[in-house]
């Protein structure tokens, strides 16, 4: 049995699923290949189920203040398994609405592990299938790292397995993913260390940005241990963990210890040698600005490029993917990668986009770069003994002080950020900040208030 598609994406994650829907809006026959749930790492082990876990954490943070605001709430438990199991359902949901856009589009989904054949064809569950384009967009997995006992921790997929809540757990990364799924741990209750092997979490974010964040963590007791590198795990007969470093810190009584140290990409079983497609030394498949491999025909979109690892940018690259092979009035289309924003659902949420300060000094020099910074407690926090800061700065460039960076991290930012990337797109200026009126009483307001 053999088939024959004009575009085919190999994995349904947000890259594949979006530009073989893409595809088939713009007339191709296009199928995807998925050998696990559609939806790859987004939705089944990523944003969505981290989001929701957030907002547990959220409500968890919200009852803990709301006495300030006159509540006098008993909290009898918190039912980690009720959460899980609502999320879950609410991700079975999100596979439905995938497999109907499937249908009213035309897609093909074939379900099984894919292999190059060469470089049109591909062989799933012992079919031979070839197609005109083909993408690959097979993203990425955690990485664990190569030291006595590393089997004993388990990563974020197996974070987002968990059906019991743990009582003491360690984290070990200094990356989104551990930054974020410390901060829920700890806000629903567990004994919560991060372990950093450097100074601080997040060491690429701008500097003012992750000062906040350690004081908001230290604020909240969220135990951050820096310079601290797991060395070796071992497994106690009781079935608790002890996890020695190399600085000498042991932790004992751990019962869960989750690698969060980055994601490698899934490209080693494809087979690419067989299609001639190169990857770098990590195993990333780097691309042009047109999604292109070095073999013409064979593309790659999303996490496995190595080139901002976020789903809205492999979903706009598959889509411009598809818009280029597909539609004539765009031979042109390609994602731009410029100006990306991106948030951290931290507690409170990172929001960043654009050059922090010392990349902004660094690329137009110190004195071509102003800096416009707040730090102020948000109503939310104010009237509760919990006044915590939140820190919002804008990094301007040039004579006109063109807006080249904006980062914030306080409550809301997350929604804050999204208008603000809109307005560096255009190209806004301070000037242009200053001239529109702020909305009050927000912290996004703060944006166009600086001095
Ligand atoms: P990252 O690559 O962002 O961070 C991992 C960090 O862990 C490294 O930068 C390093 O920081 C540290 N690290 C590396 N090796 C070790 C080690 N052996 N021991 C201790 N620490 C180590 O990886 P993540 O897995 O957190 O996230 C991967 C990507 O997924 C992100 O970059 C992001 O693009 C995306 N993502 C986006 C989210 C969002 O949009 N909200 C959420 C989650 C993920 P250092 O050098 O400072 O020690």
């Amino acid at each position: 049995m053999s088939r024959h598609f004009n575009y085919l994406a190999i994995g349904a994650g947000s890259g594949g699923i979006a530009s073989a829907n893409r595809a088939a809006q713009r007339g191709a026959k296009a199928a995807v290949i998925e050998a696990k749930a559609v939806g790859g790492t987004c939705v089944n082990v990523g944003c969505v189920p981290k989001k929701v876990m957030w907002y547990g954490a959220h409500i968890a943070e919200a009852l803990k203040y709301s006495p300030a605001y006159g509540f006098d709430v008993t909290q009898n438990q918190f039912d980690w398994a009720t959460l899980v199991k609502n999320r879950e359902a609410y991700i079975g949901r999100i596979h439905g609405s995938y497999q109907r856009g499937f249908a009213a589009n035309g897609v093909t989904l074939i379900e099984g592990f894919a292999r190059f054949v060469d470089a049109n064809t591909v062989e799933v569950n012992g079919e031979r299938i070839t197609a005109d384009h083909i993408t690959i967009a097979v993203g990425g997995r955690p990485t664990r790292p190569d030291i006595p006992g590393s089997e004993y921790g388990i990563d974020s997929d197996g974070f987002f397995a968990l059906t019991e809540q743990p009582k003491k757990a360690l984290v070990v990364g200094a990356g989104y993913i551990a930054v974020e799924i410390a901060g829920v741990l700890h806000a629903l209750g567990t004994d919560t260390h991060l372990l950093v092997r450097k100074d601080r979490p997040l060491r690429n974010f701008d500097s003012d940005i992750t000062d906040m964040l350690l004081e908001r963590l230290a604020q909240d007791k969220l135990q951050l241990h820096t310079h601290t590198e797991v060395s070796r795990v071992e497994k106690t007969t009781a079935g608790s963990l002890t996890v020695y470093c190399s600085n000498g810190t042991v932790f004992s009584n751990v019962d869960c210890l989750i690698w969060a140290i980055g994601r490698e990409p899934a490209t080693d079983a494809i087979n690419l040698a067989a299609a001639g497609v190169q990857t770098d030394k990590q195993g990333f498949i780097r691309t042009d600005k047109y999604q292109n491999t070095n073999v013409k025909g064979i593309y790659a979109v999303g996490d496995i490029t190595g080139e901002a690892q976020l789903t809205p940018v492999a979903i706009k690259a598959g889509r411009m993917l598809a818009e280029r092979l597909f539609n004539p009035a765009l031979p042109d289309a390609h994602m731009d990668y410029a100006l990306i924003p991106t948030v951290v659902f931290s507690h409170p949420p990172i929001g960043t986009v654009g050059l922090t300060e010392a990349e902004a000094n660094a690329q137009y020099g110190e004195g071509n770069v102003r800096v416009y910074r707040s730090n102020f407690a948000a109503m939310y926090n104010a009237i509760t003994p919990h006044r915590a800061l939140s820190c919002f700065k804008l990094v301007c460039a040039g004579a006109n002080e063109k807006v080249v960076g904006l980062h914030g991290i306080g409550e809301g930012m997350d929604e804050v950020l999204q208008g603000f990337a809109v307005a560096m797109k255009m190209g806004a200026t301070k000037a242009d900040f200053d001239s529109t009126v702020a909305l009050h009483p927000t912290s996004a307001e703060e944006f166009v208030t600086l001095r």
